[in-house]
């Protein structure tokens, strides 16, 4: 960690160390009534408030402490949203252990690869990972306690973990006195790995200087505008990303917070919104279009949803038409990424977009943001010469700032940083006003004739089809080319386009080289751990396809 030099004359303020504890202390005292809803793997809906949740975050720090958890730790969590894991969130990082959440839709052999590579010393667990867990217990040589997040009398008779805990029992057990300890506030909090697409999964080892200032950052109007009128339900799981920091953020505002545990589909995740009066949320753009769904085909309407942040990927225009237009709920288009905590640009508009006409307006709204204070990006060419903010110009992505990585944990990749910047792998473009836009993973990016094509736009046209759900454009080789777009597609159910019809659509709307050379249909994509297309596992099982002449 570089130390910076002290001035000659030093501020007289009062020097308190930015500890993720002090978020639940503050939620508690401040907003103490306010209340968290979960629905729980037990099936029923769960309700306490922050004063409640502080309450049992201090147990939980007293009984890690009576296992032998110690500050540095590592502490992992294979959970839903939920109460349970926000205590977790709280008792684990503001005891001075390190907070370890892995994403259960990994494959178990990569679990236990993790959870051996971070040395976690105890496992906390819903009781739908069960299988996963005595699966891989074994294999997990430093896990010394596994703890089963589920009340008393759904515990299992038997298992294949042996001393398995019951995490009501563990807590009940435990006093709730509790001082939170001071610490360095570059101390670790959490741990999450990238999905590791390729190679192993890298460990990103967030700070509690990081994790609070990214959450103030999160919460501000231009970011995610969260306030104490808010209901929020983060979608976006507590896994991927520490849920994009609402778990530190929704509380710090005094928000209503509202968890939908295991049930994700679209009819669940209906009813919980209406139930709830839910009026905020976030998620990648696969479950909204799950919830979408649902509800234009059962013609319903939302009665409180009035904002919802849409990241992760890139969020089709359609996507953003149809919840604003349809639905008057505003979207927030959201770039980052788990190297950045994630949050590194949000999209809205400037004063002087006011006037401009509504298409010209969703123009600036679909593209991924503008940057947060706190994030600095750049964009620069192969020999790392800094583009110009033209909007059109186009580059690697690179960023820095107080909650961006440094080095991975372990030191894995080695130095990462090129002079004091990260690079994101992504290709983007920034335009006069600071809106950067996303036209590729530099993975993705399709190189014909030397030229770059970029996925994005073509993805974004295709689902703009009325009969297209979801595409993902990726590059096959070509003879003449090296590589040529193709189309995968998926069609809404009962709707019909052919390959010839789907071309046509570009017509004028790109370069005509652009254009894909050919389309295919599928009934589904593969899709990773979080929510996202695998453009590698889709380039595998079409690797050696022939392109039309
Ligand atoms: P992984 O891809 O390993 O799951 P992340 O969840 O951290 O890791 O994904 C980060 C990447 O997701 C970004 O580098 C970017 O390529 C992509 N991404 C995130 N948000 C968007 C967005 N709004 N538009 C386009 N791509 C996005």
């Amino acid at each position: 960690m570089a130390a910076f030099p002290p001035s000659p004359v030093m501020g007289q303020m009062m020097d308190q160390p930015l500890l993720i504890s002090g978020i639940i202390e503050f939620a508690s005292r401040h907003y103490g009534a306010g209340e968290i809803v979960s629905r729980r793997v037990e099936g029923d809906l769960h309700r306490y408030t922050y004063r409640d949740c502080h309450q049992r975050a201090r147990r939980l720090a007293n009984a890690l402490h009576g296992l032998g958890v110690r500050i540095g730790d590592r502490v992992a969590t294979l959970a839903w949203n939920g109460y349970r894991h926000l205590e977790a969130y709280y008792g684990v990082s503001g005891s001075g252990a390190v907070l370890h959440t892995i994403n259960p839709r990994l494959f178990p052999d990569q679990i236990a690869y993790i959870s051996n590579h971070a040395e976690d010393q105890v496992l906390m667990f819903d009781l739908t990972f069960l299988p996963i867990v005595e699966k891989i217990a074994s294999q997990c040589t430093f896990v010394r306690h596994f703890v089963l997040m589920c009340d008393r009398d759904r515990m299992p008779d038997s298992t294949a973990i042996p001393d398995l805990l019951c995490y009501e029992d563990l807590i009940a057990s435990h006093s709730d006195q509790y001082d939170w300890p001071l610490f360095d506030e570059h101390s670790a909090a959490t741990l999450c790995y990238t999905s590791g697409t390729t190679g192993n999964p890298k460990g990103v080892l967030y700070s509690h200087r990081s994790t609070v200032l990214h959450a103030y950052a999160a919460a501000m109007p231009g970011a995610l505008n969260v306030s104490a009128s808010d209901t929020v339900l983060p979608v976006v799981p507590m896994f991927h990303v520490n849920a994009w920091g609402l778990p530190y953020a929704v509380p710090l505002t005094g928000a209503r917070m509202v968890f939908p545990g295991a049930a994700l589909d679209g009819k669940s995740l209906y009813e919980l919104f209406e139930s709830e009066q839910v009026t905020f949320s976030a998620g990648v753009p696969t479950v909204w279009l799950g919830l979408l769904n649902y509800v234009l085909q059962n013609g319903l309407r939302f009665s409180s949803f009035r904002r919802t942040v849409i990241g992760g990927a890139a969020c089709p225009p359609a996507m953003m038409d149809t919840l604003m237009d349809q639905f008057g709920v505003q979207v927030i288009h959201a770039w980052g990424m788990t190297e950045m905590s994630p949050l590194g640009t949000t999209g809205g508009l400037q004063t002087r977009h006011l006037a401009l006409s509504q298409s010209e307006q969703r123009k600036i709204l679909q593209k991924q943001g503008h940057a947060i204070f706190g994030v600095d990006m750049k964009i620069v060419d192969d020999d790392g010469k800094e583009l110009p903010w033209d909007g059109v110009s186009y580059g690697h992505l690179l960023v820095k700032g107080p909650w961006i990585i440094a080095s991975y944990y372990k030191q894995e990749g080695g130095d990462v940083l090129q002079d004091g910047w990260f690079p994101t792998g992504d290709v983007a473009t920034i335009d006069a006003d600071g809106y950067m836009q996303i036209t590729d993973r530099s993975k993705d990016v399709i190189k014909s004739g030397g030229e770059w094509i970029g996925t994005i736009d073509l993805e974004n046209l295709a689902m703009a089809h009325p009969a297209v759900q979801q595409a993902a454009c990726i590059g096959l080789f070509h003879p003449k080319w090296d590589e040529r777009p193709v189309l995968v597609v998926v069609l809404h159910p009962g709707m019909n386009v052919t390959r010839a019809e789907l071309l046509q659509f570009f017509d004028g709307k790109i370069a005509k080289w652009w254009t894909p050379d050919d389309v295919l249909f599928v009934d589904a994509l593969p899709m990773g751990a979080t929510g996202k297309i695998q453009k590698n596992k889709l380039r595998e099982q079409f690797k050696g396809y022939q392109l039309p002449a």
